[in-house]
């Protein structure tokens, strides 16, 4: 793997967002050998090429990918053997060269607000190690919303967020963006023809995951490929069924690949926008030097089937002193002028070393008011489970932690 170059966390922070200002492509993980690929994420012409390759012939092939679909992504089974209609001989050859396996449970906590926050392991691929992620699920009136990850770590280092303090260790494969899905639906209890599994937690108000948002760990158009073919199964009418305006991918901003996630994914796109001005914008989201403000904003502008229906969401973290002025207000509502938008205002969540303070409630709600006066939509956004570190910005997994065991070990067993 390209980037499991062995430097102090820091430099080689530093060399990863260099590389990823520079635009190069970080690569997905490969496939460990011995390690059986996964069918989970794959395109329905994939799960075929996997059906022919265990000697499905090309007559049955149709048929059968429509009966693994639908015992993937509706019954939501995990294993192959609760495929009732597929016969056992088949079953035993898909179960010899693939698996269907949800992701590792590391931990599992629920916020006092109903928060949940997965820590999820993913196997070594290739040469690599485990690597953990996080999931979340916040359930709301009327909705749920599920925070998926699209990397470990993340390449870019926004100053106010916490997964921009953990190097990117590699990106996520489809079968794991989508895993996480079908393991928070497993966990709540929400595929409603599978038997509910033993520790399930239902919500009492039954509660399903109708939204999905791409805004866990990592920016999700450095991981291009592997988003759009993970997005594509979600929303994929006759299995998850996640419409696509009710998938939400934010970008701090890169600019080239914002049009086509919009021609190619077709989801909502939400834009961390965290400022007015391009000295300031360098400063919170360093993406911005390479993609300053009116390229990004020109990148709205085209970005496709934008209408008063499709608006997009900017994201606007409120930080004391910083960025949260009513001159910000007034130059946020001028610089949006002609798009069609909606502006989230996000109360600045804390985490250990942070150097920045949430802007005081009143500050944010006369933000918001000049904002709304200005004719935009601008809820304030509730902060959910800080209790458990599950609220935006607050994700950070252990697997820079877990690198150090893993050299430990090895060096002790040597
Ligand atoms: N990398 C993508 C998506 C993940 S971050 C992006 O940057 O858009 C999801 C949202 O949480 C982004 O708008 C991000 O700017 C915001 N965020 C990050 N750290 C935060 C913090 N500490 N408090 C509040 N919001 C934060
Ligand atoms: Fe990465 Fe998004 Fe955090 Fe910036 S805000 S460091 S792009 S996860």
């Amino acid at each position: 793997m390209a980037v499991s170059i062995d430097l102090k966390p820091q430099e080689n922070r530093s060399v990863l967002a260099e590389r990823a200002l520079a635009g190069a492509a970080i690569p997905a993980a490969p496939q460990a050998l011995g390690e059986k690929p996964s069918l989970i994420g794959l395109s329905r012409e994939e799960l075929g090429e996997a059906l022919a390759f265990v000697g499905v012939g090309p007559r049955q092939i149709k048929m059968r990918v429509a009966q693994l679909w639908h015992w993937l992504y509706v019954r939501g089974v995990a294993d192959f053997s609760q495929m009732a209609n597929v016969s056992k001989e088949l079953r035993e050859k898909l179960s010899a060269a693939f698996t269907i396996a949800r992701p590792e449970i590391v931990t599992e906590q629920i916020s006092v607000d109903g928060t949940r926050k997965w820590v999820l392991r993913f196997p070594p691929r290739g040469a690599g190690r485990p690597v953990e992620i996080e999931t979340v699920y916040i359930p709301e009136e009327g909705r749920g919303t599920l925070c998926v990850s699209s990397q470990v770590g993340c390449t870019l280092t926004c100053t106010f967020c916490h997964t921009g303090t953990q190097r990117l260790v590699r990106n996520l494969t489809p079968d794991e963006i989508v895993g996480q899905v079908l393991l928070a639906r497993d966990r709540l209890g929400d595929f409603p023809d599978a038997a509910t599994p033993a520790g399930a937690i239902v919500p009492s108000e039954g509660r399903l995951v109708s939204n999905v948002v791409m805004m866990g760990m990592g920016e999700p158009l450095y991981n291009f490929d592997g988003v759009k073919a993970a997005l594509a199964v979600v929303s994929d009418g006759e299995g998850l069924a996640v419409s696509k305006r009710r998938i939400t991918l934010s970008t701090s901003g890169v600019v080239p690949m914002i049009e086509k996630a919009g021609a190619e994914m077709g989801v909502m796109l939400a834009i961390s926008l965290h400022a007015v001005n391009d000295t300031l914008r360098d400063e919170l989201v360093p993406i911005n030097r390479k993609y300053p403000l009116k390229e990004l904003l020109a990148a709205c502008r085209a970005y496709p089937g934008l209408s008063n229906a499709r608006r997009i969401t900017f994201e606007y973290v409120m930080l004391k002193g910083v960025n949260d002025s009513i001159e910000d207000a007034k130059a946020l509502v001028q610089i949006l002028k002609g798009i069609p938008a909606k502006i989230n205002l996000i109360p600045f969540n804390p985490w250990p070393g942070s150097a920045y303070e949430c802007s005081d409630w009143d500050q944010i709600e006369r933000f918001a008011d000049t904002v709304n006066q200005a004719g935009y939509a601008s809820p304030i956004r509730t902060p959910r489970g800080r209790d458990i570190f599950a609220a935006c910005g607050q994700l950070k997994s252990e697997s820079e932690r877990m690198r150090k065991k893993d050299r430990e070990a090895v060096a002790a067993a040597g």
